[in-house]
């Protein structure tokens, strides 16, 4: 199978790359497809001719797309639909990424793939519209809805706040959004699973809830970030410098109190029952992935 990934200098993308590693993938990044140009998606589609597409670019400046709504709608939904007519025209499968920002957060149990969306920001509907066009395309499709994903690789949540661990003697995290941090390792290890179960038939197309198991708040997770460093340096495995911020200094905040531009969903907690039970996998909890990719981030720094 031939598989052409879309968007590999991404968090997802990086981490696809060591983990499609039954396939043959070619991987392109903005200058060999920029999803704001039509010609340049289509002919790299036509030139490879892959047997599946993986997009795993988007655009991702959830505050700045307030601002620069065309920006996010031309790649989070106008190039998406491109790539669903292609994919049903040559009868290719898709495999596509959305996100919990899709619903409003009031709901007060996990989300289900079922659920009504209502998306709150720019973002939001853009991906949602991305959604739709695969939808309406009548494509293949995989669709796999995510949140707070963070890796060793881009700008994320859990490296910002090693970074401020070491610069800022206090910091002030929300503590009323709710969901579950989901590596992009685990992201692409799943993909890679649910492909193979399409392509035997296991799994049918569809949308589905992929993040790692549990909950917490920002400020759960800060606090868990910065706890493992400390962890880390008593036992002598990273040698940085002393943390200016110690735990007591994450002070809790709430929503109102931390005003930005893009509304966000308080609660984002996707159930991810119906694509466990497909693969027979268990999502891990959320802080095993956050303990690795700290360890490596820490480490890479000594
Ligand atoms: P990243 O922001 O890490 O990567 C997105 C990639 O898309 C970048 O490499 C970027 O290229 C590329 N890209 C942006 N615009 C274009 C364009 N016009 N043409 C070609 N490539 C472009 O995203 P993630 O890996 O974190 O996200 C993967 C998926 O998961 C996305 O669909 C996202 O919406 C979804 N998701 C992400 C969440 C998160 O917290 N990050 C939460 C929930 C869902 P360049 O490197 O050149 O800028």
């Amino acid at each position: 199978m031939k598989i052409l990934l879309l968007g590999k200098n991404g968090q997802v993308g990086q981490e696809l790359l060591g983990a499609l590693t039954t396939s043959e993938v070619i991987a392109l990044g903005r200058d060999e497809a920029d999803l704001g140009d039509q010609a340049s998606v289509t002919q790299a589609l036509r030139h490879h001719s892959p047997d599946i597409i993986i997009n795993a670019a988007a655009y991702t400046a959830v505050d700045k797309a307030e601002s620069d709504e065309a920006a996010a709608m031309q790649v989070n939904a106008t190039a998406v639909g491109w790539m669903a007519d292609y994919a049903r025209r040559h009868n290719v499968l898709l495999v596509h990424y959305s996100t919990d920002y899709v619903f409003d957060g009031l709901k007060k149990q996990a989300y289900t793939e079922d659920d009504t969306t209502h998306p709150q920001s720019v973002y939001g509907r853009s991906k949602r519209a991305g959604e739709q066009a695969i939808i309406d395309s009548g494509c293949q499709a995989l669709i796999f809805r995510t949140s707070w994903v963070y890796s060793v690789h881009g700008g994320n949540f859990v490296k910002t706040m090693i970074r401020l661990a070491k610069e800022r003697d206090t910091v002030s995290i929300v503590t009323d959004q709710i969901g579950a941090p989901t590596s992009a390792r685990h992201i692409a290890d799943i993909t890679a699973q649910a492909i193979s179960a399409w392509a035997a038939g296991r799994l049918r197309a569809g949308i589905y809830h992929l993040t790692a198991a549990g909950e917490t708040s920002w400020h759960g997770l800060a606090t868990h970030v910065v706890r493992r460093m400390l962890a880390r340096m008593d036992e002598g495995r990273a040698s940085i410098a002393p943390l200016k911020l110690q735990l007591e200094n994450i002070k809790p905040t709430t929503t109102e109190n931390y005003p930005l531009p893009a509304k966000r969903p308080k609660n984002s907690r996707l159930d991810t029952g119906t694509l466990s039970a497909a693969l027979n996998v268990r999502m891990p909890h959320w802080s095993v992935d956050v303990d690795a990719v700290v360890d490596r981030l820490i480490e890479d720094d000594t």
